[in-house]
């Protein structure tokens, strides 16, 4: 069967605040890094795939040495015809050469992380770019041919009000990508946020936000096909939802996850590490109870709903009673009420 290959670069310019991606500033090891990269890719010659994402991190701060893995990957693995190959960018690591590049070598969708269109969050989540930066980016990127970018949006960060969101969304109408990936802060452990005052929206805002975002993109036509990502008509990502609908992915780097044959492994997150050698840290059996309870939780973020045959049935009962799940036939699927309060549903199945 045909499966999403996804390949981890963990190096960027300078590491955002509230950042717990397996990435690093440091460019040390950028080289050996990506030369191991290069033979694991070539080790897998043949793999038949039909999506590929190579995420980070930042994959752009790679120059050069990113167009090499893109030509290893589209050498070595069979990519079927029609195929999805999404590469993630730093708006302030683009220009026009490099994306001109990565379009020429078979890249068709650019992920750029964008977060704000309001330079003083932007500033206060410790991105190196800024909101005209960001917007160049887009514009270069639709020059070098891409017709299939999405754009991520950070909801309930520091400074955020209502007038902000309001022109961070405005913004993106003028830009009019195919695809919004809008997820609200989180603060993580181990991050600088996590020790610091932060100047947040509160819960009202927080939700005035969400809906302000979600009736927006409806609005100007993008469909919400999972909790946090909307798309224009036929530009879903189709790498994604391999990981909602529980398909096979095989992952390459430091802290990449694979999922074959019903075992999920993970790679080690330390860069070193994996430059010497080390693979999995993680190998987890998937049992036929745990599939079926994974397909269910994934599933349920769709928008289209998952299907099931009875598992859960008095969970299922309770939460449509509360108005956040709704049944028709044998799909479940939440409703506007569900999306609303999905912690509230997904922590009903943990
Ligand atoms: S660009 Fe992305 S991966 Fe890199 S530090 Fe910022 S949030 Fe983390």
């Amino acid at each position: 069967m045909s499966k999403g290959i996804y390949i981890h670069i963990p190096f960027c310019v300078r590491k955002c605040l509230y950042c717990d991606f397996c990435s690093t500033a440091d460019t040390v090891l950028r080289d050996e890094y990506v030369d191991v990269l290069l033979n694991d890719i070539k080790a897998c010659k043949g793999t038949v795939a039909n999506t590929v994402f190579i995420g980070g991190g930042t994959p752009t701060v790679l120059g050069d040495k990113l167009i090499d893995i893109i030509n290893a990957v589209k050498e070595n693995f069979c990519l079927e015809e029609g195929y999805e190959f999404t590469v993630e960018a730093n708006p302030g690591t683009v220009d026009a050469e490099l994306l001109t590049k990565m379009k020429e070598a078979g890249v068709n969708r650019l992920s750029l992380g964008v977060q704000s269109f309001n330079d003083k969050e932007l500033k206060a989540l410790g991105r190196i770019h800024t909101a005209k930066e960001a917007a160049h980016a887009f514009r270069m990127a639709r020059k070098a041919g891409f017709d299939n970018i999405n754009i991520d949006i950070m909801l309930s960060t520091p400074l955020q009000t209502m007038d902000s969101v309001k022109h961070t969304f405005d913004m993106l109408k003028e830009l009019n990508p195919e695809h919004v990936s809008a997820y609200s802060l989180i603060i993580e452990e181990g991050t600088p946020f996590y020790d610091m005052e932060l100047d947040l929206p509160d819960e009202d805002t927080e939700r005035e936000i969400y809906h302000y975002a979600v009736d927006f993109l409806k609005d100007i036509g993008f469909e919400r096909y999972e909790v946090s990502n909307f798309a224009k008509k036929g530009f879903c990502c189709r790498h994604n939802i391999k990981y909602w609908v529980c398909d096979e992915y095989i992952g390459f780097g430091a802290a990449a996850a694979s999922y074959v044959n019903n075992c999920r492994y993970t790679n080690t997150n330390d860069i070193a590490s994996y430059i010497c050698g080390v693979r999995a840290a993680e190998k987890e059996f998937i049992d036929e109870d745990e599939q079926l309870k994974e397909k269910f939780l994934l599933g349920l973020r769709m928008s289209k709903g998952v299907k099931y045959n009875g598992e859960f049935e008095e969970k299922i009962e309770k939460l449509i009673a509360e108005g956040l799940l709704c049944k028709l036939n044998d799909t479940v699927r939440l409703t506007e009420k569900g999306f609303d309060l999905g912690n509230l549903v997904f922590m009903e199945f943990v």
